[in-house]
């Protein structure tokens, strides 16, 4: 049987756990951790879906500014404000919302422990912790480091404001450097967007300024569309050098301004943008969810732990390849946690997993591209539905009349995706 997500949907909507008359005491427990991308989509999926589920949510922040349309920020095309947002509305809907510190799962007591020591017990636990940054991993690159140097990667360490303002006070004819990870990490197109959206902010204020990304991997997310993009919007202004150009950066020097590479080149910057290596945020590595690599085997019917019983992860804390680490996939991801939790509380069979995900990225005003695919649970494996994927059309795919509309539609369907994803996370309709 083929479910489409709103079939998925309805199904579940119609399916109550319990009979209402069950009482407040006797509703099943979802805790969900971390209130992102995957944590308030389960959250609202949960709340308009399973009536008969008490829901709580434990997120750290009061307000979350998403890491989707920073880049936009460092470009001066929106402003912080418009990207963060309030649990209030989600807490309304009646999810109970709880700001604190989770230190610990006990997975055996079935419960979270919260650094006041209180616990919420919980019978399925979806854990979206997301990232934490791999300090030391270049070397020189900590913390501390990170204030000089900026990562701009997770807005509650570090607001891609810090970043913003080293870049409106570069000198006219300055070098704003990059150093990109290799996979995985956080957004794969991310660091494209961010080189995109940093020489839309040049070409305006500072037009001689060079752009040096120095990346640790040869190829990288929608490679021939970005590039084509920047010899069309930004020509001479970018450089991209991969790893086989000696482009991993291995360590940086704070006090001289300078990133070291595999082979020992030193590259001075007047602006650096450090985006290190990542793994699952240490909540999910200290509950013995992750493997060796730092990020956290599930099941991919179910986004359950590979590891742990009666725990979900999702978003990307998840090893959930060939799906991207996004913020779409996450809210997906979510869906389907939910909905197998609720069906596994209640003894009925897993809903068949279908996930989403598009993956937008402006790359100047009125210029976007994407790239789209539907993924499936087959053998214990997610693999991409053949042919339901795609990415944009090259330019030289599109009729010279139909480009420009092309990358603005797209451009607008971004702006359609963000409002609509961030209006369902907190309950803003
Ligand atoms: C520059 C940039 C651009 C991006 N653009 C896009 C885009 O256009 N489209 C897209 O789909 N994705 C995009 N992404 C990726 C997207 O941001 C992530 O994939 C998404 O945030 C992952 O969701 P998550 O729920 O796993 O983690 P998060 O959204 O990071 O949420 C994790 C939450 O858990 C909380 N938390 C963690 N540990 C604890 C604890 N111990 N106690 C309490 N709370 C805790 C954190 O405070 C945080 O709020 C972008 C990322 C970057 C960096």
């Amino acid at each position: 049987m083929t479910l489409s997500r709103r079939t998925l949907v309805g199904a579940a909507a119609a399916l109550p756990l319990l009979p209402r008359t069950a009482g407040a005491q006797a509703r099943p427990r979802i805790v969900i951790l971390g209130g992102g991308f995957g944590g308030a989509s389960a959250a609202r999926f949960a709340r308009d879906h399973f009536p008969d589920l008490d829901i709580t949510l434990i997120e750290r922040s009061r307000r979350f500014t998403t890491c989707p349309y920073g880049n936009l920020v460092l470009a001066g095309r929106k402003r912080i404000d418009d990207i963060t947002f309030g649990y209030e509305r989600l807490a309304a809907r009646g999810v109970r919302v709880v700001h604190a510190e989770a230190a610990a799962v006990d997975a055996e007591g079935r419960a979270v422990r919260l650094a006041d020591g209180s616990r919420i017990p919980y019978d399925r636990l979806i854990m979206s912790p997301g990232i934490d940054l791999r300090w030391g991993a270049i070397e020189g690159y900590d913390q501390a480091a990170s204030a000089r140097m900026p990562h701009g990667w997770i807005p509650s360490l570090q607001p891609i404001t810090v970043l913003a303002e080293q870049l409106r006070a570069m000198r006219q004819g300055g070098v704003f450097v990059m150093a990109i990870p290799d996979n995985p990490f956080r957004c794969p197109p991310g660091p494209y967007e961010r080189i995109s959206m940093v020489a839309d902010y040049l070409k305006r204020h500072n037009p001689r300024a060079k752009i040096l990304a120095l990346d640790a991997k040869n190829g990288f997310s929608k490679q021939p569309l970005f590039q084509d993009a920047w010899a069309e919007l930004y020509p001479g202004m970018i450089e991209w050098r991969g790893a086989s150009s000696d482009g991993r950066v291995t360590r940086v020097d704070v006090a001289n301004m300078t990133v070291e590479t595999e082979f020992g080149e030193k590259v001075r910057g007047d602006v650096i943008n450090v985006i290190p290596p990542q793994y699952a945020a240490a909540i999910a590595r200290n509950a013995g969810l992750a493997a060796d690599s730092g990020w956290c085997p599930i099941k991919p019917e179910s986004f359950e732990s590979a590891r742990v019983p009666n725990i979900h992860v999702i978003g990307d804390a998840s090893i959930a390849v060939p799906m991207p680490k996004s913020g779409f996939a996450a809210s997906s991801h979510a869906k389907q946690a939910i909905a197998a939790a609720a069906a596994q509380l209640s003894g009925r069979p897993v809903p068949e997993a279908v996930y989403f995900n598009t993956c937008y990225s402006h790359v100047g005003e009125d210029y976007g591209i994407s790239i789209v695919g539907v993924f499936r649970a087959q053998g214990g494996r997610l693999i991409e539905v053949e042919g339901s994927g795609g990415i944009s059309p090259r330019n030289a795919a599109l009729p010279e009349g139909r480009r420009a509309e092309h990358r603005r539609l797209e451009a607008l369907y971004a702006d359609g995706w963000y409002e609509s994803i961030t209006r369902e996370m907190f309950a803003l309709s």
